[in-house]
């Protein structure tokens, strides 16, 4: 369904000509020659907690998350969150550029998580948004980075879907880092069975991994055998 939806929608998905940034002529990834290692400096290397994706010598597990184990088995993000990474997600997400989805997955797919293609998923979960905020902004645009994502080799898009509830809370951005933990407990409810499957959660940006864990949490809950997460940026 999804593919023959986005089939259909080609023509405004399609982004403008030209660079994203300068509109130049593109060399790669939607970007010029001079703007792409603006995007290529950003990112991840393998430096990083294979739990939270905070910078780590040698890629250990850092002090953090020895100390408050995430409920998530590993996370991974294809880039820190910056110019102009952060400039075209904000564009993306509140400015209703659906036509940066395909570009952004397709940014995604330049630096995949190393262990996707040894896990043995059995279902993807894009990060739900309540009926409210789906409402207020049209989309979900994790959802969108999924399908999108979908029609790569990376991810099959035959994967089953999990349903998901989510309650209206406040933006997660737009409170201190103290107050979202609590902002997002209790926030989720899962719809299907869960038990002993090996789920991959999608996002677009993390912060504190606040929402991440807490859906983690609730899905581990639920019996799930083990849950990874790729977002786009984290912060
Ligand atoms: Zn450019
Ligand atoms: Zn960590």
């Amino acid at each position: 369904m999804w593919q023959s939806f986005l089939k259909s929608c080609d023509s405004w998905l399609k982004p403008s000509q030209g660079c994203l940034l300068c509109h130049d002529s593109i060399e790669r990834l939607h970007l010029c020659a001079d703007c792409l290692p603006l995007l290529q400096q950003l990112i991840m290397s393998e430096q990083v907690c294979p739990w939270c994706a905070h910078l780590s010598v040698g890629g250990a597990i850092c002090g953090e998350c020895q100390q408050n184990m995430p409920y998530f088995d590993r996370l991974w993000a294809s880039y820190h969150l910056a110019f102009p990474l952060h400039q075209i997600i904000t564009e993306y997400k509140f400015h209703k550029q659906w036509s940066y989805a395909p570009i952004l997955a397709a940014w995604m797919q330049e630096n995949p998580p190393k262990w996707l293609s040894d896990l043995a998923l059995d279902g993807v979960i894009a990060m739900p948004l309540s009926r409210g905020r789906l409402f207020e902004r049209g989309y979900n645009q994790s959802e969108w980075l999924f399908q999108f994502l979908s029609t790569s080799s990376l991810i099959s898009s035959q994967h089953s879907k999990v349903k998901i509830r989510r309650l209206y809370r406040p933006p997660q951005s737009s409170l201190p880092l103290q107050q979202r933990y609590e902002n997002v407990d209790g926030v989720f409810s899962i719809q299907n069975d869960v038990n002993e499957r090996h789920l991959l959660l999608i996002d677009d940006v993390v912060t504190t991994c606040a929402t991440l864990n807490e859906l983690a949490r609730k899905l581990k809950g639920a019996g799930a055998a083990s849950v990874s997460c790729w977002v786009l940026a984290k912060a």
